[in-house]
């Protein structure tokens, strides 16, 4: 297990992913996998760049990693994600037999940030369905929403249309408010 030290360190690196996520034009989201307190794979949000709504940071980052290393079973590793997992990451995570979650924001601060129904959190999910993994947050939580500050909230569909229109990765103007994730 990561030290109080090492784990900030590694959240960090997860909101770090999130702002890079953001430039990129995809969803303001990172994730960080650790085994050993070494940082062994790191990812960002790419649900737009591949036009794939299932590749959140956390999907992405464990589907990467277990393909590149042959690992199938991520016993003892711990995820680090800018924002608490959703109900689908939730149960990559256990697929994955992740061993610990570290987030900072939590799916109530995220709920606040933009208008729209309320999404319940994955790691609610893990905790209630009596899973083994730890999970830990949110922390850090003041650094994670400031991945946050200006951004508008719309559906991935709008988000999509418009960076296909602009033919790039920036972040181009935001069209009607439709917050969806
Ligand atoms: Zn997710």
């Amino acid at each position: 297990m990561e030290s109080q030290s090492e784990t900030e360190h590694f959240l960090r690196l997860a909101i770090a992913l999130a702002k890079q996520a953001r430039a990129q034009g995809n969803e303001p989201f990172g994730a960080v996998l650790v085994y050993d307190g070494i940082a062994v794979h790191q990812a960002t949000d790419r649900t737009l760049d591949l036009c794939d709504p299932l590749m959140h940071a956390e999907i992405a980052c464990i589907s990467e990693y277990c393909r590149a290393s042959h690992q199938i079973a991520l016993e003892n590793y711990t995820l680090y994600t800018s924002c608490e997992p959703c109900e689908m990451c939730a149960g990559a995570i256990r697929s994955a037999k992740i061993s610990r979650v570290v987030f900072s924001v939590s799916q109530a601060m995220f709920d606040q940030l933009r208008s729209g129904s309320p999404n319940c959190g994955g790691t609610r999910l893990l905790v209630e369905s009596g899973s083994p993994v730890e999970v830990i947050g949110p922390l850090l939580p003041e650094e994670g929403l400031a991945v946050f500050q200006d951004y508008v909230f719309e559906s991935k569909q709008a988000r999509y249309h418009r960076r296909m229109a602009a033919g790039g990765h920036q972040d181009a103007p935001a069209g009607p408010e439709n917050p969806d994730r």
